[in-house]
Formats: structure tokens, sequence, C-alpha cells
């Protein structure tokens, strides 16, 4: 097991609806030691692409990002949530579904902080239907900006995102993949990966 893997194992809980609940060392507590740890993890796996700008969406990816972003030596830009209707001609916008909140948010990005030819690293916390994802491919599209990789924590394999993505042929690099997980006896089996 890797170390996020051991963590999840030891501080995940899992509950029902397909949620892993990660709050006391990931995305509400955050064990900034372990964040170190995955930024260079993502670091590792993605130095050789040339990467020049980290995209995220608030407000669990940020510090994931931030913390890559130490080892790239590269700006962070989050993509921000945004109740407005009335967006203008200054920002990319997508349409995201929240799998948490259930919800859609339109997510914007100013136009001035993601530019044509600009090398993208996707951070995010969990993948599960690859919504928050979908979004900000397409507002690195948009923006004539390239992907070059995607990083995340947690995918939860036995949901279709991951598939999904990597099926569109990005480079997807998750740090943990859950293959399966049981709310009633809180057990949690991890895919292997090299
Ligand atoms: P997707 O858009 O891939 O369906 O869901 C990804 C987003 O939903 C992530 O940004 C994350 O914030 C949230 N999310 C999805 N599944 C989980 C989960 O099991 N636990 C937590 N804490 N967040 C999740």
């Amino acid at each position: 097991m890797n170390f996020l893997e051991e963590r999840i194992t030891k501080d995940g809980i899992v509950k029902e609806g397909n949620v892993l609940k990660v709050d006391s060392f990931l995305n509400h507590q955050m064990d900034v030691a372990l964040l170190d740890q995955l930024g260079q993890a993502f670091y590792e796996r993605f130095k050789d692409k040339g990467i020049t700008k980290i995209l995220t969406i608030e407000a669990s990816g940020i510090a994931i990002a931030c913390s890559a972003a130490r080892y790239f030596g590269v700006p962070v830009v989050f993509a921000k949530k945004s109740k407005s209707i009335n967006i203008d001609g200054d920002m990319y916008v997508a349409e995201v579904e929240s799998f948490t909140h259930k919800n859609k948010n339109n997510v914007i990005v100013s136009k001035k902080f993601l530019r044509p030819g600009d090398r993208v690293l996707i951070i995010d916390d969990f993948l599960a239907n690859g919504c928050a994802l979908q979004g900000l491919i397409s507002i690195t599209e948009s923006a004539c900006a390239s992907v070059e990789g995607i990083g995340i924590a947690i995918e939860k394999g036995f949901q279709h995102g991951g598939r999904v993505i990597r099926n569109l042929g990005y480079d997807l690099y998750s740090a943990a993949i859950v293959e399966e997980m049981n709310a009633e006896n809180g057990t949690i089996v991890f895919r292997e990966q090299n």
C-alpha cells in the first residue's frame, strides 16, 4: 500500500451513497505533510511534461494543487463556483454538476490567468463521475491551452469518470484508486497500481 492508501485505510470513513469521507486529513482538517507527499507524487509523474500552470477547482482541490505547485514552480489557478448567470466575456465558463451536493454550478476562470499555449496539469481531490474534470478540461481547451496531465488524489474506480477520461486519451494518474468500498462494514479495497 502507498502512503495515501494507508491513510485512507486508517482514517477514511465510508458513507452511504458512494461517498468516502476524508475530512480528518484531506478536505476539512488537512495533514500538510501528506499534502506535500501528494504534491511530490504528482511532480514525479508529470515532471517531464513542461507544465506551466496547475488548474484546480475550489475548494478541496486548492491545497493539493498548491503542494504540487511548490515542486513544479508554477502558479495555481482555481476555477471558482459562481451562481451568477451574468458572466462577462473575460471569463471561461463551464457547467459542473456537484457529486456531493447534487446541484449544478457554473465554474469560471479569468481569461487573464489561462493563456493560449499554457501546458496545464489539472489536479483535484476526488474523481467520481468526472463532471468536475470535464469542466476543467473544457475550460483549458477553450483557452487554447493543452491538458498535459491530470492528477487526482482519490479515484473511485467503481464509478465511471476514470474510464471515460482515460478513454478520451488524457494522461490520468490517481494516487489511490478505490476499487470497492462498503458502508456497512467500512472496508475499502484498492486497485493494484505499479
Ligand atoms: P465528479 O465530478 O468526478 O463526479 O466528482 C468529483 C468532485 O466531487 C470532487 O471535486 C469532490 O469534491 C467531490 N467528490 C466526489 N466523490 C466524493 C467522495 O466520495 N468524497 C468526497 N469527500 N468528495 C467527493
